[in-house]
């Protein structure tokens, strides 16, 4: 392996903007790093070795002939979650529906990319329309944690966050509708950011639940993860719901995190977030952080927000509900897959593709979904998740008034193993009972890495959350804990992911 490839962005991008190393040699030796661990990994769907040599050689050249990078990450490789349009590259939500399909449109998000020169190495492994918490949802078979490779990445972006741990990636995209981002950051020992909804542009992404749905920023170290977030966010006119407001200056704030002072900020624990349920190297990890927040100066408060024990049933509804619709448009008629087993009429089309097409979680989401929004149960079941919903908002206000970011455990486990929860939804579900809430008022919040539990050795994330547009303040919080842990255990997390054993 190359040893450049443990490098940060922030280290790449400075090493390709002097001149000291090409974009295209970094590009080489991920494609390389991908060769080599990926048959074990399974982080992709699909690699684009030629397309990403070309933008590193366009990269390169524009360098060579004096002009200023396009932007602080121009010519440094990223992994893209297989759930955004790219007109080069097929597109297919980990679902066979659209096995096949090549989509007509890029995304905002890889537009925004693509502008930037940041070199798109290909496509990442997900749970099937981004429903789950494995990456073991995926119609074409799951990824595979680099810390163990006998667990789960976490999901539903599994592949890319294993596209970091594993050195195959210096930075990914994800999208978090429950948890998706956050989820696998904290299972994988990386970074990863939910920003505020409407953040970053939802056009060209394929949607999961629109209300919930925002794409992100993952990346191995929160600076690198802010400059990523500078290059996504900001007004889109072909997206509705997305913000038109100045974007956070989170890259500022992560420098001024990193000088290690948080006196004057208070620090809110959510009560309902600590208790039973959560595994002692999970509990012991969460209670140093606070005491290294405590250390740098941080005001430790407790909040209550008892609405959010109500969270996850009230997701089950809304996200499903709109789910069913949202996948009603594959209908084998328009995109990827079309069984029709001699079919006569458009009706069975549909039906045969439908069964053949979506994988057992789908299937389970449009039957809970469309129960839920049946006439004569609307009200008792969508309606009351969106009363809920309305009370979640309100703790959060409330807590946001005792303190300036909210920090929980990420999730309650660390990594699991394959196998172990795919046959047990509910299981599966509860591993999102921290992060949903973020997704159900809409605000920002993201895991950064907080050490290793005790009994088994895997990383375990800290999740900070802030109010909607609070991200300066909550990439300062996490910038400021990154380095005071990065200092206490002698170097950052993930360059401690042990070697993987490639087989020859
Ligand atoms: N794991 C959650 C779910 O299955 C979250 C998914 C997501 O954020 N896309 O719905």
């Amino acid at each position: 392996m190359n040893e450049l490839v443990r490098s940060t962005a922030s280290e790449l991008a400075a090493l390709i903007h002097s001149g000291e190393v090409s974009s295209a040699e970094v590009t080489r030796m991920h494609l390389e790093r991908i060769a080599a661990v990926d048959p074990e990994i399974h982080a992709f769907l699909h690699v684009a070795g030629d397309a990403a040599l070309s933008t590193a050689a366009e990269v390169d050249a524009a360098l060579a002939a004096g002009e200023q990078p396009r932007s602080p990450l121009a010519g440094v490789p990223l992994a893209l979650k297989d759930v955004f349009t790219t007109v080069d590259m097929p597109t297919t939500c980990g679902s066979k529906i659209l096995d096949g399909w090549q989509p007509p449109y890029d995304a905002t998000v890889t537009a925004r990319l693509r502008a930037a020169g940041v070199v798109i190495l290909g496509k990442t492994n997900m749970d099937e329309f981004a429903m789950g918490s494995s990456t073991e949802h995926s119609a074409f078979g799951p990824t595979r944690n680099p810390w163990d490779t006998r667990r789960v990445p976490g999901g539903s972006g599994g592949g890319s966050a294993a596209s970091l741990a594993a050195f195959e990636a210096p930075l990914a995209m994800g999208t978090d509708t429950g948890g998706s981002i956050r989820q696998p950051a904290a299972l994988t020992g990386t970074v990863g950011v939910k920003p505020t909804y409407g953040g970053v542009s939802r056009y060209g992404l394929v949607a999961c639940a629109s209300s919930l749905d925002q794409a992100g920023p993952c990346a191995r170290t929160v600076l690198d993860a802010a400059l990523l977030h500078e290059v996504l966010a900001g007004h889109d006119p072909l997206d509705s719901t997305s913000i038109d407001e100045p974007v956070p200056a989170v890259v500022d704030a992560v420098r001024r995190g990193a000088q290690g002072d948080l006196r004057g900020l208070r620090v809110g624990m959510v009560k309902e977030f600590a208790g039973d349920g959560y595994q002692p190297g999970v509990q012991g990890a969460y209670r140093a952080a606070l005491d290294q927040l405590s250390a740098l100066g941080a005001e430790l408060v407790e909040v209550s927000c008892p609405h959010f024990d109500y969270a996850l049933a009230a997701y089950y509804l809304i996200l499903p509900s709109e789910v069913s619709s949202n996948l009603a448009r594959f209908d084998g008629m328009r995109y990827g897959l079309r069984v029709d087993n001699g079919a006569a009429t458009a009706e069975e089309v549909m039906a045969a593709t439908r069964e053949a097409g979506f994988g057992a979680e789908a299937k389970r989401r449009i039957m809970l979904g469309t129960y839920a929004l049946s006439s004569g149960y609307y009200e008792a079941y969508y309606g009351q998740a969106q009363k809920v919903r309305t009370l979640i908002s309100r703790d959060f206000t409330a807590a946001f008034t005792k303190a300036d970011v909210l920090v929980s455990p990420t999730a309650p486990t660390t990594a699991f193993p394959i196998g172990e929860k795919v046959d047990d939804p509910l299981a599966m579900y509860l591993n999102d009972l921290c992060t949903i809430p973020a997704n159900m008022a809409g605000n920002t919040a993201m895991s950064v890495p907080a050490g290793l539990a005790e009994e088994d050795g895997l990383p375990v994330g800290l999740q900070i959350m802030a109010p909607a547009l609070g991200e300066a303040v909550m990439y300062r919080v996490a910038a400021a804990f990154e380095a005071a842990r990065d200092a206490a255990e002698g170097g950052p997390l993930f360059r401690r992911v042990p070697g993987l054993e490639v087989p020859a």
